[in-house]
């Protein structure tokens, strides 16, 4: 066997300074229990701009190729898993940190990364969802596990117009939530409102910096990506009882906070992780998406592109720049 196959392609060119392209690479063999998989779509989340630029917390060792999710079908399989053909979804685990990513057209992969693709989820809605998807709709599994309910309240959602926040705002309101949306984007209120919000505040309203330890009670849940003072001041205002589901940190990784909010209040912190969650976990949150989860309009979320069309958007992302998924048809 040998196949040869276009990459994104990442490389320290001197120490600290990263070059990006697209480069031809051959692979010779797919080892024991590994499978090949022609890479249909893979889309852009944040880690994988991370990456892309030298960020030696996701990526060790360069040269390198992102991408920390994938849909396509199987061109060899070494695995009794799978067979040629069979159409899978691949996600997290080590792909695109030190493992060669799916910003390419073939990726190899131990069989026990993937799942089959849901019978409803066509490979290119498996990743306009993507990670951001299986994470946002991780978090709502898990709050509702632990008694969120639609009348308890209104649920907060950061980075709103961002991946993992289009997604929560649009399956929060799906499920019959009253959504507030918190966005830096002042012009996409519009977009989150189409996306199911009944407000849309700005980030400026989770500034506070008084050091109070507890803030006026508001929400009955709240979805954070972005950590820092706004997950901080979203975590005082929550309710007696409410559930906070922390699973990015596109601020900050820093959490400004007393236990004030936990043992006063009762809020229970959730903390969310789509990379090394089990495979039933994702069979289940991929059910939910293919099925009564699924998300009407898709069209709204999503700006499709080739892999040539990938480098300014790595730099658009790190800026929290862009609204709703990158989806990268590899076709
Ligand atoms: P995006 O870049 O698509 O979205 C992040 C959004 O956060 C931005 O669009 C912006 O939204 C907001 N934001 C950006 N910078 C700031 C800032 N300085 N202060 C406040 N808000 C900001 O990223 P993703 O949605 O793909 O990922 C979001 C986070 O979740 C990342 O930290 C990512 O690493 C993490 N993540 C974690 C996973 C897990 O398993 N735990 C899996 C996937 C992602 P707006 O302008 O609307 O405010």
């Amino acid at each position: 066997m040998n196949i040869a196959y276009r990459a994104f392609w990442v490389e320290e060119s001197e120490p600290g300074q990263f070059n990006r392209s697209i480069t031809q690479k051959t692979l010779n063999e797919v080892p024991d229990d590994h499978i090949l998989v022609r890479v249909a779509y893979s889309s852009l989340n944040y880690k994988d701009a991370l990456s892309a630029t030298g960020n030696k917390g996701v990526t060790r060792h360069y040269p390198h190729t992102p991408g920390v999710d994938a849909s396509g079908t199987i061109a060899e399989s070494r695995s009794e898993s799978f067979q040629k053909g069979d159409e899978v979804i691949v996600t997290g685990f080590d792909l695109g940190m030190n493992t060669p990513g799916a910003f390419s057209e073939y990726i190899c992969v131990p069989a026990s990364w993937a799942i089959s693709r849901p019978e409803n989820l066509p490979l290119k809605v498996s990743m306009i969802y993507g990670t951001a998807g299986l994470t946002a709709a991780l978090c709502v599994q898990k709050m509702i596990h632990h008694d969120l309910e639609s009348k308890k309240g209104e649920v907060l959602v950061t980075g709103a117009t961002g991946g993992v926040g289009s997604v929560a705002v649009g399956l929060l309101a799906k499920l019959g939530f009253d959504v507030v949306a918190v966005t830096g984007k002042t012009d996409q209120v519009e977009y989150l409102k189409q996306l199911g919000a009944k407000d849309v505040i700005g980030r400026s309203e989770l500034d506070d910096s008084s050091s109070k330890p507890l803030l006026k009670s508001r929400w009955a849940g709240v979805l954070d990506t972005v950590g820092g003072s706004i997950l901080a001041n979203a975590i005082k205002s929550t309710q007696y009882g409410g559930i906070v589901a922390a699973c990015g940190n596109a601020a900050s990784q820093d959490l400004p906070l007393t236990v004030f909010p936990f043992i006063l209040r009762g809020v229970s912190l959730l903390g969310i992780d789509s990379v090394n969650c089990s495979l039933m976990d994702r069979m289940i949150i991929w059910e939910h998406l293919a099925n009564e989860w699924a998300l009407p309009d898709l069209e709204k979320l999503y700006t499709e592109i080739t892999l040539e069309q990938l480098n300014p958007f790595i730099d658009k992302i790190l800026k929290g720049e862009i609204t709703g998924r990158v989806l990268i048809n590899m076709n």
